[in-house]
């Protein structure tokens, strides 16, 4: 283990010399190739523009499996600035990349999930408190806010903060939140993204109240390990071989649901489920095919091995 090979990074990459989800420092390389040899380079160039993709010269795209917990991680990842640079400004201007979502389909899922939200707690909905911890555009934020919910947001993004700000809902940087206590924790799509995700998930445990309630929600990693010889980073979107769980420097852990567990006992937090029923408070159907996913999907949560969890204090 350790890391010898560190001075032949270059100024925006470091590593990373235990699991950052359960700190075991035992783990095993499944796979390492250079940033900008193929097939790696090819996702950099999906992604960013030429000048940008020189700063990953000297680093490697190394994926290493934790011997406890099961999750894989990339070893070398960008610094705290390189991470800065990425999200506020390399993936602005370079990203090519259109994702097709239907605004009303997200809304309908964010509405089934926060009624879900609301029966977790045996008080009226503009007395729970949540956060949205990394709430991107501030959508989540906003059905929420519509519902009744006291609902605050944050995002490492400052641009994303300032632009917020008027949408009727607190907005708080992140440096600003560990006074304030919350019943409901939401993180869609950050951990995966997350240097130290263990330390975060600490964090945010402080800032829960007494029955407080974190989600987690990532992409699948379940089934990337044996996908990895076949992968392919000029595939389509949705394509099988576009190894979305661990894209090159910014899906910096893939998790399964057992290393999403391992990693909340390490922190003091435990699963929990809301009764079946309560997830059909609403169901959410533009079609047939809507109809039968949202009636599927609590089943899913519970039987098959997801990557979609509540945890709350042991
Ligand atoms: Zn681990």
């Amino acid at each position: 283990m350790g890391l010898s090979k560190s001075e032949s990074y270059n100024q925006y990459f470091t590593a990373r010399n235990k699991c950052p989800a359960c700190n075991h420092t035992e783990s095993k390389i499944i796979y390492e190739r250079s940033f900008l040899q193929e097939p790696i380079v090819k996702f950099l160039e999906r992604k960013l523009r030429p000048e940008v993709i020189k700063n990953y010269d000297g680093a490697s795209y190394v994926l290493r499996k934790c011997n406890n917990c099961a999750l894989i991680y990339q070893e070398q990842i960008l610094t705290d600035e390189g991470l800065n640079l990425l999200y506020d400004k390399w993936l602005f201007e370079g990203d090519t990349e259109e994702i097709k979502v239907s605004e009303i389909e997200k809304f309908l899922f964010y509405t089934q999930e926060l009624l879900r939200v609301r029966r977790f707690f045996k008080k009226p909905v503009t007395e729970i408190k949540i956060l949205d911890y990394g709430m991107g555009q501030g959508k989540w934020c906003s059905v929420a806010h519509a519902i009744g919910f006291n609902v605050t947001g944050t995002d490492l993004s400052n641009q994303l903060i300032e632009k917020s700000k008027e949408k009727g809902f607190a907005v708080v940087p992140l440096n600003e939140l560990s006074q304030h206590k919350f019943d409901f924790i939401n993180t869609e799509q950050v951990f995966e993204h997350l240097s130290q995700p263990l330390d975060t998930l600490i964090r945010l445990k402080e800032m829960l109240s007494e029955n407080g309630i974190i989600k987690i929600s990532v992409p699948n990693g379940n089934h990337v390990e044996k996908k990895i010889p076949n992968m392919d980073w000029t595939a389509p979107r949705g394509h099988k071989n576009l190894l979305i769980p661990i894209t090159p420097s910014i899906h910096i852990n893939a998790y399964s649901y057992d290393s999403i567990i391992k990693m909340g006992e390490v922190a003091g937090l435990k699963p929990v489920n809301a009764s079946i029923l309560s997830e059909y408070t609403i169901l959410s159907a533009l079609s047939i095919k809507d109809l039968i996913k949202s009636l599927l999907r609590p089943i899913y949560w519970r039987y098959i091995k997801h990557t979609y969890v509540f945890l709350q204090k042991k």
